[in-house]
């Protein structure tokens, strides 16, 4: 059997639209990795570079089996995220998708959380060989969606897995037999989302890996360039094939690239190869009302703590009956709540404490969103009441909410009576995932 390597290559781009870019892209002859950080500016960012340095350790020495190697790399990812968490809870809520291929001479272990893709071309063939993590391949698996649906979707982006730090989100872990010829491709949605597949499959044919990389930005960036792109490429060949001068990886070095590399790549309006990607960050734009990336994985911190409620409460009754009654209720009248009122979702000025005889919270804003028009476990956040940290903060959540609402009822959608085992696994794997975040809340 001929014996394989591959050549490889990573470019990143951050997009028409963003001023940092939160993806990680990594490429060397043994590992190829990319990571798509979310949870608003800086976690985001935070959360793909971490989780990229702790990854690309990997590209040493691979000692014993792969799939438990890189499995185990995961697990160490995803630990150090929950400890950047526990040291500060501003962070709290950032996560990152992760795939990464590493090579043990002879096949890959691959290792894929949410939803940036791997795609193989064979025989001039894309297939995607990564399930998406999201929502709308849900409904997908279910029959109630088409995957030309799922790609307009409004909620396409929406993940029900990433690494999040926590220990409840495993990724899929399984081996990729490589043959002669074969080009493999990881990328972000910043690509999946802007190009699509029968492009990125004549794309990936060019004449060489590093021309299609640059085609494949070139293209995402003419599709709108809405979200930062990258993408890691990698060509088998033989292991005695002679080196390709004129590609990037001729010089044998990794390549790592976007946010892990601690050098966003600026807006010039042009995409060049990695290891030329010097410059300086460009200069941040104030920030929008609600940046979609930080409502991608849509749990939010857990905020109907009952006891804490009973604890407030308390300290307010107290600090009435303690004579300082008029400060204390002030200060309640500046907290809000996002709940309901009459079956809308509202914003509540005051805290979700109950004192008999006072009054404590009062009806700020009734919005025209109906509660039954979202997404169960959000339905179950709102009734409990979300807290919110300002009236900013609780118009935040509102418009938040307010991208998930589905039109009702959904008459269309008839559940297609798929059979096959893989589809019903599939869609049960998910909705015990959302179950559990159901729980959480
Ligand atoms: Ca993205």
């Amino acid at each position: 059997m001929t014996e394989l390597t591959f050549r490889y290559v990573a470019l990143t781009d951050t997009g028409l639209r963003r001023t940092a870019n939160q993806d990680s892209g990594f490429a060397s002859n043994r590992l190829l990795v990319i990571a798509d950080g979310m949870g608003g500016a800086a976690a985001g960012d935070l959360a793909s570079s971490e989780t990229m340095h702790v990854i690309r350790k990997l590209d040493g020495n691979l000692e014993g089996d792969p799939l438990e190697a890189l499995a185990g790399a995961v697990l160490r990812a995803n630990d150090r995220l929950g400890e950047l968490i526990a040291e500060d809870p501003a962070v709290e809520g950032m996560g990152t998708t992760l795939d990464a291929l590493l090579w043990d001479g002879k096949k890959f272990a691959m290792a894929h959380i949410g939803d940036s893709r791997a795609y193989r071309l064979r025989g001039g063939k894309l297939t995607q060989i990564s399930d998406d993590h999201t929502f709308v391949q849900s409904l997908v698996d279910e029959g109630r969606l088409s995957p030309d649906e799922a790609r307009h979707h409004p909620h396409r982006s929406l993940i029900l897995r990433a690494l999040l730090g926590r220990d409840d989100n495993d990724p899929d872990i399984s081996t990729v037999e490589a043959k002669l010829g074969d080009r493999y491709l990881l990328c972000s949605d910043g690509l999946s989302d802007m190009v699509e597949d029968h492009v990125i499959e004549a794309t990936l044919a060019a004449e060489t890996i590093d021309l299609a990389a640059t085609e494949l930005i070139r293209l995402a960036l003419e599709g709108g360039g809405y979200d930062n792109v990258t993408v890691v490429i990698a060509e088998m060949v033989e292991a005695d094939a002679p080196v390709d001068e004129s590609l990037s990886s001729a010089n044998g070095q990794p390549q790592l690239v976007g946010a892990a590399a601690g050098q966003p790549r600026p807006r010039t309006g042009q995409t060049g190869l990695s290891g030329s990607d010097a410059g300086s960050r460009s200069e941040d734009v104030p920030a929008k009302p609600l940046d979609p990336e930080e409502v991608r994985y849509m749990p939010r911190p857990p905020s109907s703590r009952r006891w804490l409620r009973w604890t407030l409460a308390l300290l307010v009754l107290a600090a009435i009956l303690g004579g300082i009654g008029k400060v204390t209720y002030d200060w309640t009248q500046k907290q809000y709540f996002v709940a309901t009122d009459n079956g809308k979702v509202a914003i509540f000025r005051g805290v979700q404490a109950e004192i008999p005889g006072l009054k404590l919270q009062h009806v700020d804003t009734v919005t025209t969103i109906d509660v039954t028009t979202l997404q169960k476990f959000q339905q179950k956040q709102v009734r409990a009441g979300i807290e919110a940290s300002s009236h900013k903060d609780a118009q935040d959540i509102v418009a938040n909410l307010d991208q998930f609402v589905t039109p009702k009822p959904a008459p269309t959608p008839t559940p297609t009576p798929t059979k096959t085992p893989t589809t019903k696994k599939t869609s049960a794997a998910i909705r015990s995932t959302d179950a559990q975040r159901v729980e959480r809340s």
